[in-house]
C-alpha cells in the first residue's frame, strides 16, 4: 500500500444551484479553483439521480437512473487529475419517501433540488489517473504524479 502525504489548504463551503448537474457542477467548481487534489462532501436534494455499477467481469459501468425526488444522505469524493485537468470521483447515498437508502458511483444526470457542499483543497503532489490494466479503471498512479 503506497499514499502521499498533503496539507490542508483551502476549505469551501457553499451552495449548488438548483436545477444544475451535480457532478459537472462539482466539478467546474474544482477547475476554476484549480483544485488539484482534495475532498469533496455534499448534502442535500436531487430532482433526479443516475448512478453507476462496475460489473468487474464485464469491466463496464451499468447506469441506474431514478427519476424520483431523492435525498442526498451522503456524497463522498476526491478531486485529483485526469487528463491534466482537475476530476471529481464521487460516491453517493441516496434517501427516498420510505427511508430506504441505496447508492452508487455518481455519473452526469444528476440533477439537484438543494445542496450544500464542503470542498477540501490538499497541498501537495500531484496525482494522476491512468488507465489500469487490472481492473479497466483509471486509477491513480503512485509512481509519478
Ligand atoms: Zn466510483
Amino acid at each position: 500500500m503506497k499514499g502521499f502525504e498533503y496539507l490542508q489548504k483551502n476549505i469551501y463551503m457553499g451552495r449548488l444551484p438548483c436545477g444544475g448537474d451535480l457532478l459537472n457542477s462539482l466539478t467546474d467548481f474544482a477547475r476554476e479553483k484549480n483544485i488539484r487534489t482534495g475532498q469533496v462532501q455534499v448534502i442535500g436534494a436531487l430532482q433526479r439521480a443516475v448512478i453507476g455499477f462496475y460489473h468487474q467481469d464485464q469491466r463496464k459501468y451499468q447506469s441506474i437512473s431514478f427519476d424520483k425526488h431523492l435525498e442526498i444522505l451522503s456524497l463522498e469524493g476526491n478531486i485529483s487529475l485526469k487528463d491534466g485537468k482537475p476530476f471529481v470521483h464521487a460516491h453517493i447515498t441516496l434517501g427516498d419517501e420510505k427511508g430506504n437508502s441505496f447508492g452508487g458511483h455518481l455519473m452526469e444526470g444528476t440533477v439537484v433540488f438543494a445542496g450544500e457542499f464542503i470542498i477540501r483543497e490538499f497541498e501537495g503532489r500531484d496525482l494522476s489517473r491512468v488507465y489500469d490494466e487490472e481492473t479497466g479503471l483509471a486509477l491513480w498512479n503512485m509512481d509519478r504524479g
